[in-house]
């Protein structure tokens, strides 16, 4: 069975979808490099409930869940399938770690799931499935929770956190020409973090990293990368995709971690 790396990749805004950037053409290089997956499992802050949820749908329809942006994104869908065996196995080993889960057989694909899914499996022939973000979820909660999911990487599942490594939205509206040098202090911490395979450094991010309150005034978009480096084990140096920022505040980084279980 092929051991599978476990990904962060930052979403940033929709508009990723139509402007691929650094990181666009970067995260289709990953997907051609990796070893195949079976199945793609994305956590995205988009899908956030109480309690664990399960994406088992067969055929996933892509959710178009966004307001006022271009029309050209309404259009866009990603038809892969489902793995509704694959996915029950995700909610069999939340409930043997002790979370409170359950499936969810009408659930699609947001878009923190199909927007880099675009890039990283443009074929959309791989099939997807979505585990929530439960609300409430402290980051040793996040990481404990990638560690409930870790086995599915030796099962040929590929464990994706789909977040946005800064991602202060109240400065993306309000528009940024410039690249704010907050992000890109913020972004050069958790840089050095997860190339030092610091798992418990990591896990204070939000604590330790200078101007990490502006860089994630909410946690939700920060919370998958621990969900992936927990589910990795975080005792390799990570590598680092610099995905560079873009709207001036929104860093699109992405992270690979080797699982060692
Ligand atoms: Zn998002």
């Amino acid at each position: 069975m092929t051991r599978l790396p476990t990904v962060f990749v930052s979403h940033g805004a929709p508009t990723f979808a139509l402007e691929p950037g650094l990181a666009g053409p970067q995260l289709s290089a990953l997907g051609l490099a990796l070893p195949r997956p079976k199945a793609v499992l994305v956590v995205s802050p988009h899908w956030m409930t109480h309690g664990a949820r399960v994406g088992l749908s067969p055929l996933p329809a892509t959710i178009h869940d966004f307001g006022g942006f271009p029309q050209p994104l309404y259009e866009l869908s990603y038809p892969a399938t489902g793995h509704p065996e694959l996915s029950q196995r995700a909610l069999d080993l939340l409930l043997q770690a002790g979370w409170t889960a359950r499936g969810d057989e009408g659930r699609g694909l947001d878009h923190g799931a199909w927007v880099p899914l675009r890039y990283l499996y443009p074929d959309a022939d791989v099939p997807v499935f979505q585990v929530s973000l439960p609300d409430r979820l402290d980051a040793a909660g996040a990481w404990a929770y990638g560690q409930a999911l870790a086995p599915l990487a030796d099962e040929g599942v590929l464990i994706v956190g789909s977040g946005s490594l800064t991602h202060n939205l109240y400065e993306f509206r309000a528009g940024h020409g410039h690249e704010e040098a907050y992000a890109t202090e913020f972004v050069a911490w958790v840089r050095e973090a997860v190339q030092q395979s610091d798992g418990a450094r990591l896990q204070r991010t939000l604590e330790l990293a200078p101007h990490a309150k502006r860089a994630h005034p909410t946690t939700e978009h920060f919370l998958p990368l621990l969900v992936a480096a927990g589910a990795a084990g975080n005792a390799a140096p990570a590598r680092v995709i610099d995905g560079g920022i873009t709207h001036g505040v929104l860093s699109m980084d992405a992270f690979v971690f080797d699982t060692v279980h």
